[in-house]
């Protein structure tokens, strides 16, 4: 008798654990609140246009653990195309002058010194740091499947990349540029535009970012998040795994600390031998577990570890095409407004004309993302938040309008996604959308996929690893299956 697992949330790491636990002979069903699978990992259509919500990298589109688990998952196929683009951004300065972050390290390098030819060797530095880092080594597995040896060859391998994590591994960005000693005044403002607002974000962190958009393992799949998480969940379905959306879990029902089923918010009791939780981290503990199953680690993360920053998304359906010399303008603008955001840095404006499939023929998708602070979400209600998203719409469509003039008059969509959205359908805490924020203190740490003095109770999805988004998402609900057949003594398999 295979045993029954019931899945709370159907995003990638729902879709992931369901995947991996059907490939295990597990009998899983996803219960999920929204009518689709994907959660954050999605797209919508307006009158004729497709405004995706997620991907814009995906780490692992070309090779390692991964891809692999891209592969495993159906998540890609012989058939998805990838596109790598040539910058990673591209600053727009207050002064109107372009500052581009290349893709390729060499070419970034090169660019740097063909600007500040005297701060050749901070910039030679923080490239070679990048390189170094391409010696790190992923684990595939979990820590409890590996072996000594295993840790031996990781330590060989990946021994700059080691190095440079014990050197810069609790530094924050803002920290690296300084130590760098870089002389050129303007170099030193445009660097630190890159973490403005974000003062603490990881070196570390930066340095594997620009790494991967360089070896091209960070490319964007065409077609976008709605087709990359539809695969999955087709490959879920053909493995016999029943997808249930609509349904919200309120609670989970405990028998002496063992997890035996979840409480519908209409009411429905379901049982299962397994229950994985892989949806909001906050919610499962906060309100579904009612708190009684806090650990020290999880308590004192929502503590101490800042979240990621909500956001509003702005999408343009635009009734011409619009050519862009790059794809996305980091605009930086500190003071100015854009609804009742102030913003602390820029907004990003993405033209999607790389994506044939999303952008119609003869026509142009675009669009603006900027940080909100949730607090000036958290009450709005009724008309006012329709006044607030008003004002979005046309504070946004004048940005638009300013960086490509051309777009005046064509405007025919305009879609504003704000926290609040987010959180209606998919319930992530705060609109922290991809939970907690890598730093200088959490970079090395993650959560337990367990929960201490809960039996048969398991966690899935992005709140386990500071930094979230899809990558770590699919692979804790690998991790999961391979110790949950640990547990029930069985070989863990991918195929
Ligand atoms: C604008 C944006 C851009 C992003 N860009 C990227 C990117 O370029 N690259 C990248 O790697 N990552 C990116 N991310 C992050 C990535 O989308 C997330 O980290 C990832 O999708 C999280 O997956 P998850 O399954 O852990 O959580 P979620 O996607 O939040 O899924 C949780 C699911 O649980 C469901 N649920 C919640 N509560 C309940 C309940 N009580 N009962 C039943 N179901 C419930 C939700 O509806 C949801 O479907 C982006 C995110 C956003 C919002």
């Amino acid at each position: 008798m295979s045993k029954n697992v019931i899945i709370i949330g159907g995003g990638v790491a729902g879709l992931s654990s369901g995947i991996y636990g059907q490939l295990n002979g597990y009998d899983t069903e996803i219960l999920e609140m929204h009518t689709l699978p994907g959660g954050q990992c999605t797209a919508w259509k307006r009158k004729g246009y497709t405004f995706d919500y997620c991907i814009h990298w995906l780490v692992g589109s070309s090779s390692g653990p991964f891809h692999d688990i891209w592969k495993e998952t159906g998540a890609l196929d012989e058939h998805t195309e990838i596109w790598d683009p040539d910058t990673y951004v591209t600053m727009r300065m207050p002064d109107g002058e372009d500052f581009i972050i290349y893709a390729d390290i060499d070419r970034w390098e090169q660019y740097l010194v063909d600007m500040v030819p005297e701060d050749r060797k901070p910039i030679a530095k923080m490239c070679n740091d990048m390189r170094k880092m391409s010696s790190m080594q992923m684990f595939e597995d979990p820590a409890f499947r590996r072996s000594v040896l295993d840790y031996i060859r990781f330590m060989i391998k990946s021994g700059p990349a080691v190095r440079l994590f014990m050197k810069y591994g609790k530094m924050s960005l803002y920290d690296y540029f300084k130590k760098l000693d870089f002389q050129n005044e303007q170099l030193k403002k445009r660097l630190q535009g890159i973490t403005a607002g974000m003062e603490d974000f990881s070196a570390v962190g930066f340095l594997f970012v620009l790494l991967w958009f360089s070896q091209k393992n960070a490319g964007y799949p065409i077609g976008g998040s709605m087709p990359f998480t539809m695969r999955m969940a087709d490959k879920y379905k053909a493995l016999g795994g029943t997808f249930t959306g609509k349904s919200r879990v309120e609670k989970i029902l405990i028998d002496g600390d063992r997890a035996v089923g979840v409480r519908m918010a209409d009411g429905t009791l379901k049982y299962a031998d397994y229950i994985i939780g892989a949806c909001d981290l906050h919610a499962l503990m906060y309100d579904m577990l009612d708190g009684k199953y806090l650990t020290p680690k999880i308590k004192k993360a929502f503590a101490q570890w800042p979240l990621f920053k909500s956001i509003v998304q702005v999408s343009f359906g635009i009734n011409r095409p619009i050519e862009s010399e790059y794809h996305t303008y980091q605009v930086i603008a500190p003071g100015e407004s854009i609804g009742n955001t102030t913003l602390t840095a820029a907004y990003g404006i993405s033209n999607y004309n790389h994506d044939p499939e999303i952008t119609p023929e003869g026509k142009c998708v675009m669009k603006l993302l900027f940080d909100s602070p949730f607090e000036l979400w958290e009450d709005l209600k009724g008309e006012e938040y329709r006044a607030e998203k008003e004002k979005i719409a046309s504070d946004a469509t004048e940005k638009l309008e300013k960086l490509y003039p051309d777009v005046k008059g064509c405007v025919e969509v305009v879609d504003v996604a704000t926290p609040l959205t987010d959180i209606r359908y998919t319930g992530v805490y705060r609109g922290a959308f991809e939970g907690f924020l890598p730093t200088s203190k959490n970079m090395t740490k993650t959560l337990s996929n367990t929960v201490k003095g809960l039996d048969n109770f398991y966690l899935a999805g992005q709140w386990l690893f500071p930094g979230g988004g899809l990558p770590p998402s699919a692979q804790s609900g690998k991790w999961l299956f391979q110790l949950i057949t640990k547990k029930d003594k069985k070989k863990f398999r991918v195929s």
